[in-house]
Protein backbone atom coordinates (compact mmCIF):
# COMPACT_ATOMS: atom_id res chain seq x y z
CA UNK A 1 0.00 0.00 0.00
CA UNK A 2 0.97 3.57 -0.90
CA UNK A 3 0.91 5.76 2.28
CA UNK A 4 -0.08 8.69 -0.50
CA UNK A 5 -2.76 7.70 -2.08
CA UNK A 6 -5.76 9.20 -0.69
CA UNK A 7 -9.11 10.08 -2.39
CA UNK A 8 -8.54 13.68 -1.43
CA UNK A 9 -5.12 15.53 -1.82
CA UNK A 10 -2.51 14.97 0.10
CA UNK A 11 -1.42 17.95 2.35
CA UNK A 12 2.31 18.30 3.57
CA UNK A 13 3.42 21.03 5.77
CA UNK A 14 5.81 22.31 7.96
CA UNK A 15 8.53 24.62 7.98
CA UNK A 16 11.55 24.96 5.66
CA UNK A 17 14.12 24.50 8.38
CA UNK A 18 13.64 22.89 11.71
CA UNK A 19 15.61 25.23 14.06
CA UNK A 20 14.40 25.32 17.44
CA UNK A 21 12.70 22.50 20.02
CA UNK A 22 10.54 25.39 20.62
CA UNK A 23 9.89 26.35 16.97
CA UNK A 24 8.50 22.48 15.80
CA UNK A 25 6.29 22.62 19.03
CA UNK A 26 4.54 25.34 17.78
CA UNK A 27 4.37 24.61 14.74
CA UNK A 28 2.94 21.42 15.68
CA UNK A 29 0.77 22.54 17.70
CA UNK A 30 -0.82 24.90 15.24
CA UNK A 31 -1.48 22.29 12.57
CA UNK A 32 -2.89 19.74 14.72
CA UNK A 33 -6.20 20.61 13.45
CA UNK A 34 -5.37 21.28 10.07
CA UNK A 35 -6.08 18.71 7.11
CA UNK A 36 -2.60 18.02 7.15
CA UNK A 37 -1.53 14.42 6.08
CA UNK A 38 2.35 15.09 6.69
CA UNK A 39 4.70 17.59 8.47
CA UNK A 40 7.60 18.70 6.90
CA UNK A 41 11.15 19.99 8.39
CA UNK A 42 14.75 20.13 6.60
CA UNK A 43 17.22 19.29 9.14
CA UNK A 44 20.16 19.38 6.92
CA UNK A 45 19.24 21.89 4.45
CA UNK A 46 21.33 22.49 1.36
CA UNK A 47 22.12 26.26 0.66
CA UNK A 48 23.63 27.55 -2.55
CA UNK A 49 26.11 29.64 -0.72
CA UNK A 50 28.37 28.85 2.55
CA UNK A 51 27.93 30.08 5.72
CA UNK A 52 24.23 30.31 5.95
CA UNK A 53 21.79 28.24 8.08
CA UNK A 54 22.72 24.65 7.46
CA UNK A 55 20.27 23.20 9.46
CA UNK A 56 20.19 21.55 13.40
CA UNK A 57 21.35 18.31 12.00
CA UNK A 58 20.55 15.43 14.71
CA UNK A 59 19.39 17.71 17.19
CA UNK A 60 16.09 18.23 14.99
CA UNK A 61 15.38 14.79 14.20
CA UNK A 62 15.58 14.55 18.30
CA UNK A 63 13.05 17.30 18.65
CA UNK A 64 10.99 16.13 16.15
CA UNK A 65 10.45 13.43 17.40
CA UNK A 66 9.76 14.19 20.87
CA UNK A 67 7.02 16.45 19.60
CA UNK A 68 5.65 13.66 17.92
CA UNK A 69 2.42 13.19 20.46
CA UNK A 70 1.50 16.71 20.11
CA UNK A 71 -0.17 16.39 16.62
CA UNK A 72 0.59 12.56 15.85
CA UNK A 73 0.99 13.25 12.36
CA UNK A 74 4.32 11.39 10.29
CA UNK A 75 6.88 13.24 9.77
CA UNK A 76 9.25 13.50 6.81
CA UNK A 77 12.57 14.89 6.15
CA UNK A 78 15.36 15.94 3.39
CA UNK A 79 18.36 13.64 3.17
CA UNK A 80 21.06 13.86 0.31
CA UNK A 81 23.21 10.53 1.55
CA UNK A 82 23.33 7.55 3.08
CA UNK A 83 24.55 8.87 6.63
CA UNK A 84 21.60 10.59 6.52
CA UNK A 85 19.36 8.33 6.07
CA UNK A 86 20.70 5.97 8.58
CA UNK A 87 19.80 8.93 11.27
CA UNK A 88 16.27 9.67 9.89
CA UNK A 89 15.78 6.32 10.33
CA UNK A 90 17.05 5.85 13.66
CA UNK A 91 14.47 8.73 14.28
CA UNK A 92 11.72 6.96 12.99
CA UNK A 93 10.70 9.54 10.53
CA UNK A 94 8.18 7.95 8.53
CA UNK A 95 9.28 9.42 4.94
CA UNK A 96 11.86 11.18 3.62
CA UNK A 97 12.36 13.33 0.35
CA UNK A 98 15.31 13.42 -2.34
CA UNK A 99 15.77 17.04 -3.00
CA UNK A 100 16.04 18.56 -6.57
CA UNK A 101 20.01 18.86 -5.94
CA UNK A 102 19.88 15.63 -5.17
CA UNK A 103 17.86 13.95 -7.92
CA UNK A 104 20.43 15.24 -10.69
CA UNK A 105 22.92 13.14 -9.38
CA UNK A 106 22.15 9.02 -9.93
CA UNK A 107 25.19 8.17 -8.13
CA UNK A 108 23.67 10.06 -4.60
CA UNK A 109 20.05 8.65 -5.66
CA UNK A 110 21.47 5.40 -5.72
CA UNK A 111 22.98 5.72 -2.73
CA UNK A 112 20.15 6.63 -0.73
CA UNK A 113 18.24 3.57 -2.90
CA UNK A 114 20.46 1.26 -1.11
CA UNK A 115 20.36 3.15 2.25
CA UNK A 116 16.71 2.74 2.62
CA UNK A 117 16.57 -0.94 1.09
CA UNK A 118 14.89 -3.16 3.42
CA UNK A 119 13.24 -0.46 5.53
CA UNK A 120 9.23 0.36 5.83
CA UNK A 121 10.08 4.33 5.30
CA UNK A 122 7.92 6.44 2.50
CA UNK A 123 10.12 8.40 -0.35
CA UNK A 124 9.42 11.33 -1.97
CA UNK A 125 11.24 12.96 -4.94
CA UNK A 126 11.65 16.13 -6.04
CA UNK A 127 12.10 16.88 -9.92
CA UNK A 128 15.81 17.51 -10.58
CA UNK A 129 16.54 21.56 -10.57
CA UNK A 130 17.03 21.19 -14.71
CA UNK A 131 14.17 19.86 -16.88
CA UNK A 132 15.35 16.28 -17.62
CA UNK A 133 12.05 14.15 -17.16
CA UNK A 134 14.62 10.89 -17.09
CA UNK A 135 16.49 11.98 -14.95
CA UNK A 136 13.49 12.45 -12.26
CA UNK A 137 11.90 8.76 -13.64
CA UNK A 138 15.44 7.55 -13.54
CA UNK A 139 15.14 8.46 -9.88
CA UNK A 140 11.73 6.78 -9.10
CA UNK A 141 13.09 3.57 -10.35
CA UNK A 142 16.03 3.55 -8.30
CA UNK A 143 13.81 3.85 -5.41
CA UNK A 144 11.16 1.55 -6.75
CA UNK A 145 13.65 -1.11 -7.44
CA UNK A 146 14.52 -0.89 -3.61
CA UNK A 147 11.49 -2.40 -2.73
CA UNK A 148 9.82 0.92 -1.72
CA UNK A 149 6.23 0.82 -1.30
CA UNK A 150 5.48 4.16 -0.74
CA UNK A 151 6.87 6.73 -3.36
CA UNK A 152 5.40 9.94 -4.64
CA UNK A 153 6.97 12.48 -6.64
CA UNK A 154 7.06 16.42 -6.00
CA UNK A 155 7.15 18.81 -8.51
CA UNK A 156 8.76 21.84 -7.23
CA UNK A 157 9.80 23.74 -10.75
CA UNK A 158 12.81 23.78 -12.14
CA UNK A 159 15.58 26.50 -11.99
CA UNK A 160 16.05 29.40 -14.55
CA UNK A 161 18.66 32.10 -15.38
CA UNK A 162 15.45 34.59 -16.14
CA UNK A 163 16.03 36.46 -13.72
CA UNK A 164 12.43 38.39 -14.61
CA UNK A 165 10.16 35.35 -13.95
CA UNK A 166 7.66 35.81 -11.51
CA UNK A 167 8.57 32.30 -10.43
CA UNK A 168 11.60 31.46 -8.08
CA UNK A 169 11.66 27.69 -9.60
CA UNK A 170 9.17 28.06 -13.15
CA UNK A 171 6.77 25.69 -13.22
CA UNK A 172 6.53 23.16 -16.17
CA UNK A 173 3.58 21.55 -16.18
CA UNK A 174 4.16 19.14 -18.73
CA UNK A 175 6.94 17.19 -17.06
CA UNK A 176 5.11 16.11 -13.90
CA UNK A 177 2.10 15.31 -16.12
CA UNK A 178 4.28 13.25 -18.36
CA UNK A 179 5.73 11.35 -15.42
CA UNK A 180 1.92 10.54 -14.46
CA UNK A 181 1.28 9.17 -17.31
CA UNK A 182 4.91 7.02 -17.44
CA UNK A 183 3.41 5.52 -13.80
CA UNK A 184 -0.28 5.79 -13.56
CA UNK A 185 0.07 4.63 -9.43
CA UNK A 186 2.22 7.21 -8.65
CA UNK A 187 0.89 10.10 -6.57
CA UNK A 188 2.35 13.31 -7.64
CA UNK A 189 2.37 16.47 -5.44
CA UNK A 190 3.15 20.25 -5.71
CA UNK A 191 5.40 21.96 -3.59
CA UNK A 192 4.00 25.02 -4.32
CA UNK A 193 6.12 27.41 -2.09
CA UNK A 194 9.72 26.59 -4.13
CA UNK A 195 8.11 26.92 -6.94
CA UNK A 196 6.13 30.73 -5.94
CA UNK A 197 9.80 31.76 -3.67
CA UNK A 198 6.74 34.04 -1.99
CA UNK A 199 3.61 33.97 -0.76
CA UNK A 200 1.30 35.54 -3.17
CA UNK A 201 1.11 33.33 -5.98
CA UNK A 202 0.78 30.56 -3.46
CA UNK A 203 -2.91 29.85 -3.46
CA UNK A 204 -3.26 30.39 -7.31
CA UNK A 205 -0.16 27.83 -7.91
CA UNK A 206 -1.92 25.66 -5.69
CA UNK A 207 -5.18 25.91 -7.44
CA UNK A 208 -3.68 25.45 -10.62
CA UNK A 209 -2.24 22.15 -9.57
CA UNK A 210 -5.65 21.26 -8.26
CA UNK A 211 -6.84 21.82 -11.16
CA UNK A 212 -4.52 19.68 -13.44
CA UNK A 213 -5.23 16.59 -11.01
CA UNK A 214 -2.09 16.17 -8.86
CA UNK A 215 -2.97 14.24 -5.79
CA UNK A 216 -1.28 16.82 -3.35
CA UNK A 217 0.40 19.72 -2.05
CA UNK A 218 3.73 20.61 0.14
CA UNK A 219 3.59 24.19 1.15
CA UNK A 220 6.39 25.74 3.95
CA UNK A 221 4.66 26.82 6.89
CA UNK A 222 6.28 29.02 9.58
CA UNK A 223 5.37 30.00 13.10
CA UNK A 224 6.66 33.49 12.41
CA UNK A 225 7.37 33.30 8.55
CA UNK A 226 9.43 36.59 8.94
CA UNK A 227 12.03 35.23 11.09
CA UNK A 228 12.70 32.33 9.38
CA UNK A 229 16.65 31.19 8.88
CA UNK A 230 16.01 30.25 5.41
CA UNK A 231 13.10 30.59 2.56
CA UNK A 232 11.37 33.74 5.03
CA UNK A 233 10.04 35.35 1.99
CA UNK A 234 7.78 32.25 0.77
CA UNK A 235 6.31 30.64 4.00
CA UNK A 236 3.02 31.14 5.68
CA UNK A 237 1.72 30.61 9.14
CA UNK A 238 -0.38 28.22 9.63
CA UNK A 239 -3.90 30.27 9.71
CA UNK A 240 -2.54 31.73 6.25
CA UNK A 241 -2.28 27.57 5.44
CA UNK A 242 -5.53 27.06 6.71
CA UNK A 243 -7.17 29.38 4.80
CA UNK A 244 -5.50 28.33 1.90
CA UNK A 245 -6.49 24.90 1.88
CA UNK A 246 -10.36 26.25 2.59
CA UNK A 247 -9.74 28.33 -0.43
CA UNK A 248 -8.72 25.48 -2.74
CA UNK A 249 -11.76 24.14 -5.25
CA UNK A 250 -11.14 20.70 -5.93
CA UNK A 251 -12.36 18.94 -8.82
CA UNK A 252 -15.31 17.10 -9.16
CA UNK A 253 -13.50 13.53 -10.16
CA UNK A 254 -15.84 11.30 -12.29
CA UNK A 255 -18.38 13.48 -13.19
CA UNK A 256 -17.64 13.45 -16.93
CA UNK A 257 -14.25 11.65 -17.53
CA UNK A 258 -13.98 13.02 -21.21
CA UNK A 259 -14.83 17.18 -20.18
CA UNK A 260 -12.24 16.54 -17.74
CA UNK A 261 -9.40 15.46 -19.34
CA UNK A 262 -10.27 17.98 -22.14
CA UNK A 263 -10.07 20.77 -19.60
CA UNK A 264 -6.84 19.11 -18.09
CA UNK A 265 -5.60 19.15 -22.00
CA UNK A 266 -6.42 22.89 -22.32
CA UNK A 267 -5.03 23.63 -19.35
CA UNK A 268 -1.57 22.18 -20.64
CA UNK A 269 -1.65 24.15 -23.83
CA UNK A 270 -2.35 27.21 -22.42
CA UNK A 271 0.92 26.83 -19.90
CA UNK A 272 2.89 26.02 -23.56
CA UNK A 273 0.97 29.17 -25.20
CA UNK A 274 1.96 31.29 -22.29
CA UNK A 275 5.59 29.86 -22.39
CA UNK A 276 5.71 30.19 -26.56
CA UNK A 277 4.81 34.04 -26.16
CA UNK A 278 6.86 34.91 -23.60
CA UNK A 279 9.82 33.21 -25.65
CA UNK A 280 9.58 35.04 -28.49
CA UNK A 281 9.15 38.51 -26.44
CA UNK A 282 12.64 37.74 -25.38
CA UNK A 283 13.49 36.92 -28.64
CA UNK A 284 12.27 40.17 -29.92
CA UNK A 285 14.31 41.76 -27.01
CA UNK A 286 17.57 40.49 -28.30
CA UNK A 287 16.29 41.41 -31.96
CA UNK A 288 16.85 45.21 -30.66
CA UNK A 289 19.69 44.71 -29.19
CA UNK A 290 21.24 43.08 -32.27
CA UNK A 291 19.69 46.21 -34.30
CA UNK A 292 21.34 48.77 -32.12
CA UNK A 293 24.53 46.83 -32.62
CA UNK A 294 24.46 46.64 -36.52
CA UNK A 295 23.11 50.10 -36.87
CA UNK A 296 26.27 51.42 -34.34
CA UNK A 297 28.40 49.60 -36.94
CA UNK A 298 26.91 50.26 -40.13
CA UNK A 299 25.91 46.41 -40.79
CA UNK A 300 23.37 45.66 -43.33
CA UNK A 301 19.88 44.83 -41.37
CA UNK A 302 19.14 41.87 -43.56
CA UNK A 303 21.26 39.70 -44.79
CA UNK A 304 20.25 36.97 -47.02
CA UNK A 305 23.02 34.36 -45.76
CA UNK A 306 21.61 34.54 -42.37
CA UNK A 307 18.10 33.80 -43.81
CA UNK A 308 19.11 31.16 -45.49
CA UNK A 309 20.80 29.59 -42.42
CA UNK A 310 17.40 30.01 -40.23
CA UNK A 311 15.02 28.86 -42.88
CA UNK A 312 17.23 25.45 -43.07
CA UNK A 313 18.04 25.17 -39.37
CA UNK A 314 14.53 25.49 -38.22
CA UNK A 315 12.88 23.64 -40.77
CA UNK A 316 15.25 20.76 -39.92
CA UNK A 317 14.50 21.02 -36.36
CA UNK A 318 10.88 20.98 -36.76
CA UNK A 319 11.00 17.99 -39.19
CA UNK A 320 12.39 15.89 -35.90
CA UNK A 321 9.95 17.16 -34.16
CA UNK A 322 6.85 15.86 -36.65
CA UNK A 323 6.12 19.51 -38.23
CA UNK A 324 6.01 19.80 -41.82
CA UNK A 325 8.94 22.36 -43.40
CA UNK A 326 6.13 24.44 -45.04
CA UNK A 327 4.35 24.73 -41.91
CA UNK A 328 7.99 26.04 -40.15
CA UNK A 329 9.13 28.24 -42.95
CA UNK A 330 5.53 30.25 -43.18
CA UNK A 331 6.13 30.73 -39.31
CA UNK A 332 9.68 32.02 -39.24
CA UNK A 333 9.05 33.77 -42.07
CA UNK A 334 6.01 35.89 -39.87
CA UNK A 335 8.87 35.97 -36.67
CA UNK A 336 12.33 37.12 -39.10
CA UNK A 337 9.49 39.53 -40.95
CA UNK A 338 8.59 41.15 -37.54
CA UNK A 339 12.49 41.30 -36.70
CA UNK A 340 13.87 43.13 -39.32
CA UNK A 341 10.51 45.62 -39.28
CA UNK A 342 11.86 46.19 -35.54
CA UNK A 343 15.32 46.81 -36.69
CA UNK A 344 14.44 49.19 -39.26
CA UNK A 345 12.02 50.88 -36.90
CA UNK A 346 15.31 51.40 -34.86
CA UNK A 347 17.32 52.40 -37.77
CA UNK A 348 14.63 55.16 -38.84
CA UNK A 349 14.30 56.17 -35.11
CA UNK A 350 17.61 57.08 -35.01
CA UNK A 351 17.65 59.05 -38.70
CA UNK A 352 14.58 61.00 -37.05
C1 LIG B 1 13.19 22.24 0.63
O1 LIG B 1 12.16 21.57 0.44
O2 LIG B 1 13.37 22.95 1.63
C2 LIG B 1 14.20 22.27 -0.45
C3 LIG B 1 15.45 22.63 -0.24
O3 LIG B 1 13.66 21.93 -1.61
P1 LIG B 1 14.25 21.78 -3.11
O4 LIG B 1 15.07 20.53 -3.12
O5 LIG B 1 12.98 21.65 -3.89
O6 LIG B 1 15.03 23.03 -3.43
MN1 LIG C 1 12.79 25.69 1.70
Amino acid sequence: MNIFSKSTPYIIAGPCGVESEEQIRSVLTQLKDLPVDMIRGGVWKPRSKPGNFEGRGEDALKWMRQAYEIAQKPFCTEVASSEQVELALKYEMEAVWIGARTTVNPFLVQEIADAVKGSTVAVLIKNPINPDIDLWSGAVERIQQAGIQSIAAIHRGFSSYDTQSIYRNKPNWAIPIELKRRYKELPIFCDVSHICGNTTLLASVAQRAMDLDFDGLMIETHPEPEKALSDAKQQITPTQLGELLKGLVLRQVGCDTVQDEIEQIRQILDTMDAEVVDLIGKRMELVKQLGAIKIENNIAIFQQERWREIIESRTAWGVKNDLDADFILKLFALIHDKSIKTQFDLLNALKQ
